[in-house]
């Protein structure tokens, strides 16, 4: 099954990133900070946002909505998040009519209390622990693997809550970084791979904020302590602070090495390293290895902009401005009946001709997925002038889905699993192309090489995918409300929505 979001949205032809999250312990501003946090991290989900906040009470209240951080969250909806700890969550998902109910944070009350969760990743063995619980009675309410970790957690006999946390991820198999809310404490764990990355830092006045990128932190002005680590349970409570605990597994980590080539911020630091050097790096790289004689670099904004500057700086050309992005076009527009050729791309991209006209130009982007963007943007620059079109792929050739929380397409529709780079040349219309190579990207990495995941460019998966996985694409949006009503020892109670057919079509 092809999914019909990649499709609609195929004059923007990149993977997508699944999630993003905040938490934010002992501040008075807790879900205010929380709210800007998620701002920052719009990049890594524009689809719904929510922010859950315990008061003093141990009340856990929960705002979520679809669209972006500004559309869901007005003064009013601030003020319903009183307390000192929140943990909020952006979130990228499948098209369709509403997806409401799988908004996150999600609230479930179990035997012993409430707990709230916010979930960056994708679980591999979903599909058999979901079938396993409902096996023994629990009945779901929404149709994303992260409900399952709010059962596993009301099922498990162990006391107290941060055990049967810690039973509950020892379960997981795959992609998750996720920051639990309490009546009291804030819990933050990263998968023993780190596939996802989750960092901690402190505000002035003590406040503990937990986010997936540190632009997060920047924007809160939280100073970046550290990485939670692979495998890490952190605890915060008033009474012990913050208490390191570790899942018993210790792989060699396989941070996603995506998340430097295109998903994290240029000015985040990730898994340790700044993302803007790396992809300054890549760019040189590229110059280095697939130089060619030209007048002028430009990049494809805003994925290609740090890359196209190490290239320019290295090869000695000059960086221009060849193409300007609209930041104003939403994610549907309406096609003209009349077929108005690459209408999609144009929306999105200007060509500048007075920087393009009778130039040999190098232009640079990220990454190519389908190539339909690729084609688009060639006959875009030929079209205002240019007389050579020389593209440069910050990234190796994308030749493998990804099962950890990144929706790309089935690997039949991606170009570089079908075509070899001749042939993606032709097709794109090119007058040369070059990937940066596997081994360039590893040797750049140096010692840090083998802790990172290239199952993309490789098709070598760190965790294997376990029988039916579910993509992120595959979780169907059937929009009703944003939280789990009572878990109560595996049982929901109470909810509107019991026993509902849940999609799940396996689309590979
Ligand atoms: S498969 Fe690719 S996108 Fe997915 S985690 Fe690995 S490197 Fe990242």
């Amino acid at each position: 099954m092809i999914s019909p979001f990649n499709n609609d949205d195929d004059h923007d032809d990149k993977p997508r990133e699944e999630c993003g999250v905040v938490g934010i312990y002992n501040d008075p501003e807790a879900s205010r900070l929380c709210y800007l946090a998620l701002h920052a991290l719009q990049h890594r989900g524009q689809e719904g946002a929510g922010i859950v906040a315990a008061t003093r009470d141990g009340v856990l209240n929960s705002v979520t909505g679809v669209g972006l951080v500004s559309e869901v969250f007005n003064e009013s909806k601030l003020n319903q998040l009183p307390g000192s700890h929140a943990i909020g969550h952006v979130r990228y998902s499948t098209a369709g009519q509403s997806m409401l109910k799988n908004v996150q944070p999600f609230v479930a009350d179990y035997m012993h209390g409430r707990v709230g969760v916010a979930h960056n990743g994708n679980l591999v063995n979903y599909e058999r622990l979901r079938r396993e619980l409902e096996e023994n009675g629990s009945i779901f309410g929404t149709s994303s693997d992260t409900e399952v970790v709010l059962h596993l957690i009301a099922v498990s006999k162990k006391r107290p809550l941060i055990a049967r946390i810690v039973e509950a991820c020892e379960k997981l198999k795959g992609a998750y970084s996720m920051v639990f809310i309490t009546e009291d404490k804030l819990v933050a764990v990263r998968d023993p791979y780190g596939f996802r990355p989750l960092v901690m830092g402190r505000r002035s006045n003590g406040a503990i904020v937990f986010a997936s990128e540190t632009c997060a932190l920047d924007l809160i002005e939280a100073t970046y302590e550290r990485e939670v680590m692979p495998g890490e349970v952190l605890v915060v409570d008033k009474k012990d602070g913050v208490q390191s605990y570790c899942l018993s597994q210790h792989p060699e980590p396989k941070s996603c090495i995506f998340e430097h080539i295109y998903f994290s911020m240029p000015n985040s630091i990730v898994f340790g390293m700044s993302v803007y050097e790396s992809r300054r790096m890549f760019g040189e790289i590229l110059a280095t290895e697939a130089g060619v004689d030209c007048d002028v670099v430009i990049p494809v904004p805003d994925s290609g902009v740090v890359a196209a500057l190490g290239y320019a700086e290295k090869a000695g050309v000059p960086f221009q401005q060849g193409l300007i992005r609209s930041h104003y076009v939403g994610r549907t527009f309406i096609e003209p009946s009349q077929g108005i050729r690459d209408f999609g791309v144009k929306l999105k991209l200007a060509p500048v001709r007075a920087v393009l006209e009778g130039k040999r130009v190098v232009v640079v982007d990220d990454s190519i997925v389908r190539g339909t963007t690729a084609l688009k943007i060639v006959r875009l620059l030929k079209e205002a002038g240019a007389i050579e079109v020389h593209m440069r792929i910050a990234s190796p050739p994308i030749i493998a889905s990804c099962y950890y929380g990144v929706d790309t397409p089935n690997s039949e529709e991606l170009i570089s699993n079908r075509m070899n780079v001749e042939e993606i040349r032709e097709f794109i219309g090119c007058d040369s192309l070059a990937f940066l190579s596997f081994d360039s990207l590893k040797k750049m990495l140096g010692g840090n090489s083998g802790g990172f995941c290239y199952a993309c460019f490789s098709g070598k998966y760190p965790v294997a995918p376990n029988g039916n996985v579910n993509k992120v694409v595959d979780f169907v949006d059937d929009g009703l409300n944003g939280s789990i009503q009572s878990i109560d020892g595996g049982w929901l109670q109470g909810s509107e929505d019991q026993g509902q057919d849940l999609n799940h079509e396996e689309d590979n």
